[in-house]
């Protein structure tokens, strides 16, 4: 399966300048790129002025229009081609209080109007240290997906996110996010079936850099990465992008 790389600016930089150049010098960078997709999530604001890369948002409605200050529908992302978007990013769980139930019905509405979909899925620390992080997965993917029919996953993406590696230099082990990618395939394989558990991408998020993207890619069977901070380096960013394809 060929890698996909998912920048996530989150919500930087700063200035249109900043983020101009930023992609640009991104563009130019992984061009030599060839045997991994790339995916560039900059603001909203930022997405119809920028061309070349494959672009997603970081978020999305689950409305497609009307009075609903301060968002954006994901037929508004389609129209100015944007192809992915971002759902159930921890920090939108934690800071705007999003719900399973919200993320299902943003990855119902999105799917539907041809977005791809990377579900984020992942515990915190101290879910781990309960040895709850199974059960966290699993009730995470049972109600992000509930309702999406197997010809609506092949849109969707998972990306395992482990909040306690997220932004904090503790990247996960490929151990462990192997052990957590095959169980994000078995809850798959229980939802649906192996055969579109396996065709599914899951990808591995958290404290990935030039260093350590590479181990990712070849160790821990995830199939790609979101990478957060190493996303506002070119030179970093390119180096993942590399490492992986
Ligand atoms: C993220 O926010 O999705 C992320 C993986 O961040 P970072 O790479 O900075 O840990």
């Amino acid at each position: 399966m060929k890698p996909l790389i998912v920048a996530n600016w989150k919500m930087n930089p700063l200035s249109l300048k900043e983020a101009k150049a930023l992609f640009e010098a991104v563009r130019k960078g992984v061009k030599s790129v060839k045997n991994a997709d790339i995916v560039v999530c900059p603001p909203s604001v930022y997405l119809p002025l920028f061309k070349g890369l494959v672009l997603g948002a970081q978020n999305c409605s689950w409305e497609e229009e009307g009075a609903y200050t301060g968002e954006i529908s994901p037929l508004m992302l389609r129209d100015i081609k944007v192809d992915y978007v971002v759902i159930g990013h921890s920090e939108r769980r934690k800071y705007f209080r999003e719900t399973d139930q919200e993320v299902n019905k943003k990855i119902r509405k999105a799917i539907d109007v041809g977005l791809r979909v990377v579900l984020c899925v992942g515990e915190t620390a101290e879910e781990r240290t309960q040895g709850k992080k199974s059960q966290v997965l699993k009730s995470q993917l049972e109600n992000g997906l509930d309702k999406v029919t197997k010809e609506g996953m092949k849109s969707v993406i998972v990306a395992y996110e482990p909040i306690w590696a997220i932004g904090t230099g503790n990247n996960c082990s490929t151990d462990e996010t192997m052990s957590s990618v095959l169980s994000i395939r078995q809850m798959l394989t229980n939802l649906y079936n192996r055969d579109l558990a396996d065709k599914t991408k899951v990808l591995y998020g958290g404290s990935v850099n030039g260093g350590n993207s590479g181990s990712y890619i070849k160790e821990s069977g995830a199939n790609g990465l979101l990478v957060g901070g190493a996303s506002l380096k070119a030179d970093e960013f390119i180096k993942i992008a590399k490492s992986a394809g």
